[in-house]
């Protein structure tokens, strides 16, 4: 299992942002992971990516960083039209897979990805970073103990400004499976599938573009989602808005939960519960890093102790649903979403 006494190998695949940002501090922040390789198409990007990030080891195909010895788990963060080939070839070869998001762009290939990784016998887990934040585990905890009643509806607020570094392939390359929908609406389905415990049966959503996206591309979305349950979900996803914030809500018989600040990479944000006409601040627990967090539970799923945060059938049934915003903006019709 591990690549010296006690420590697992963590290979990246992917010179990325999110793994330099987040992932690469996550990772070595554990006692037992550390990574060891990264890969990118381009043999001078990943020697400099690994000089500037203390990693041991760059190659220039997938392959040769299968290949390594002390690799034992990759972390998968290339353009999203890439996830599939690379999840299926480390299955290949036993070793353990952290999939950004969106798994794919289409179902089939995401279910073929969890398929093969379970018949590997390998642990695959999808990387939906807020299922980690104590905010949102906080939402869920409340909602189970019955904070709020019954649960009625639920609205997300997750329309943001794309920071300038990131205006490349995500709102100009149709080809990598971009637009805001595949990036954030599928993070938003997944955070409330788990805040409600619940799955989505139909969408219907409207999309735009607002002057940053390209080539067709979505920069805005709007819509509504129906749970099994019978919850309404209202979602408001974008790179275009400045000066929003983000925010959750869930509206039950007995009370409302207002979360603000919420739909970030960073352990921030406040809780409020509402309920026989008075507004309480909700306690939360010393939040940790939600990326920190996801490895920390990943290394232990690795071990045989429990699950990755977001499991593999996670990102697909996340997926299918954005599958189904994406289809219901394009013909102007409800879907229902298609999970196999
Ligand atoms: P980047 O654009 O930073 O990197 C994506 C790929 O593009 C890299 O793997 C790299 O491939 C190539 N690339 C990167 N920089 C350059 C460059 N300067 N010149 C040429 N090619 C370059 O993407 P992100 O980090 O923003 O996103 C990567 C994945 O992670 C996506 O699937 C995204 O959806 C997901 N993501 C998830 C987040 C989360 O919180 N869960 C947050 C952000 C992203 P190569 O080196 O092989 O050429």
């Amino acid at each position: 299992m591990s690549n010296t006494e006690n420590t697992l190998g963590w290979g990246l695949i992917g010179a990325s942002t999110i793994a330099r940002q987040y992932m690469i501090p996550a990772i070595n922040a554990q006692p037992d992971s550390r990574v060891v390789a990264v890969m990118s198409r381009s043999a001078e990007r990943a020697r400099r990516y690994a000089d500037d990030n203390g990693i041991a080891r760059s190659y220039d195909a997938v392959e040769a960083l299968l290949d390594d010895p002390e690799v034992n788990v990759v972390y998968i963060s290339t353009t999203n039209e890439r996830h599939k080939a690379e999840t299926l070839a480390a299955a290949r070869v036993g070793k353990h897979v952290l999939c950004e998001k969106p798994l794919a762009l289409n179902l089939d290939d995401a279910l073929e990805m969890v398929a093969a990784c379970r018949e590997a016998g390998v642990v695959m887990g999808t990387n939906h970073h807020l299922r980690n934040a104590v905010t949102h585990r906080t939402l869920r905890r409340l909602i189970k103990e019955g904070a709020i009643g019954q649960p009625l509806a639920a609205r997300v607020f997750h329309a943001v400004y794309l920071p300038p570094h990131l205006q490349t392939w995500r709102i100009k390359d149709p080809a990598t499976g971009a637009g805001v929908i595949l990036d954030i609406t599928v993070h938003d389905t997944d955070t409330l599938r788990f805040v409600l415990d619940d799955e989505v049966e139909e969408v219907t959503a409207f999309s735009t573009q607002q002057g940053l996206a390209e080539g067709g591309l979505e920069d805005a979305v709007m819509g509504v989602m129906r749970f099994r349950s019978g919850v309404l979900a209202q979602f408001h996803d974008a790179f275009t808005i400045k000066h929003a914030g983000t925010g959750f809500q869930i509206h039950g018989t007995e009370g409302s939960l207002l979360a603000e600040d919420v739909m970030t990479q960073q352990p921030i944000g406040r809780i409020y519960l509402r309920r026989d006409g008075q507004t309480e601040d909700v306690q939360l627990d010393p939040p940790e890093d939600l990326y920190t967090r996801a490895v920390r539970l990943f290394n232990r799923a690795v071990q045989g102790d429990g699950q990755p945060a977001a499991t593999a059938d996670d990102g697909a049934r996340s997926l299918a649903v954005a599958l189904a915003v994406l289809e219901s903006t394009q013909t102007g019709r409800s879907i229902r979403v298609r999970y196999a």
